[in-house]
């Protein structure tokens, strides 16, 4: 696994790198924002450590730019404040993780170890599906590059699917996720939701059909196979 850091603080980034690198990850180090961008956007890392207030370009304006160039690498967010204001900031930016300093290595470790093991689309801002790519914090959907106007129950229900690709998803599931625990929703309803997104998302894409029925069993979303 190969990481960047990113941190103008070369005591805290040296002693990072040293660490990782006796857990055996490959780690680069960079001291300023337009360094650590410039890697982040060439370089095809496992994660990134970003401090929050680094010369040049800070950690959130770094997140954000890569998250605009559709590099989805997941990162880690290191700072000195430990403000709610900052930790909401930083996520919605589309930060996957967020450490408060001073932080202990192992703690760091740990956090790093999680966002690793985290499947690639199940968590972050922008879940992608083919050329299918939905914005969970702007709410915008977008196929082949064409913007598609979805009803908030569709959003949902897209988004719960595509938060589980390849995998076939129950209507039960899918019912038990989208719609509040008071709604009282039949299993036709959720066919009839399905047929409605699947004219807005498959049928403006020569692509391949995404949204797949699982006879007997349920929905799954995938950009390959039947
Ligand atoms: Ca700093």
């Amino acid at each position: 696994m190969r990481i960047l850091v990113v941190e103008d603080e070369h005591k805290i980034a040296n002693s990072v790198k040293k660490g990782l690198e006796l857990e055996n990850f490959a780690v680069d180090t960079v001291y300023d924002g337009p360094a650590g961008y410039d890697l982040a956007a060439t370089e095809d890392y496992d994660a990134l450590i970003l401090d929050l207030m680094l010369p040049g370009i800070d950690g959130l304006a770094i997140t954000r730019k890569l998250r605009q160039k559709n590099i989805h690498t997941p990162i880690l967010i290191l700072t000195a404040k430990g403000r709610v204001d900052d930790k909401v900031t930083g996520l919605n930016t589309g930060a996957d993780d967020y450490l408060s300093k001073p932080f202990s290595f192992n703690e760091l470790l740990a956090r790093l170890r999680a966002l690793l093991r985290r499947p690639k689309n199940s968590t972050g801002r922008i879940l992608q599906v083919g050329d299918l790519i939905l914005d969970t914090v702007t709410y915008e959907v977008r196929r082949n590059r064409q913007i598609l106007k979805l009803s908030g129950r569709e959003f949902a229900l897209l988004e719960y699917l595509m938060r589980h690709p390849d995998k076939v998803i129950t209507k039960e599931q899918i019912i038990s996720h989208v719609w509040n625990y008071d709604a009282d929703i039949l299993t036709n309803t959720v066919e009839v939701f399905v047929g409605f997104l699947r004219k807005k998302i498959d049928r403006i894409s020569s692509g391949p059909k995404l949204i797949k029925t699982v006879r007997g069993f349920g929905y799954k979303i995938s950009a390959t196979g039947e």
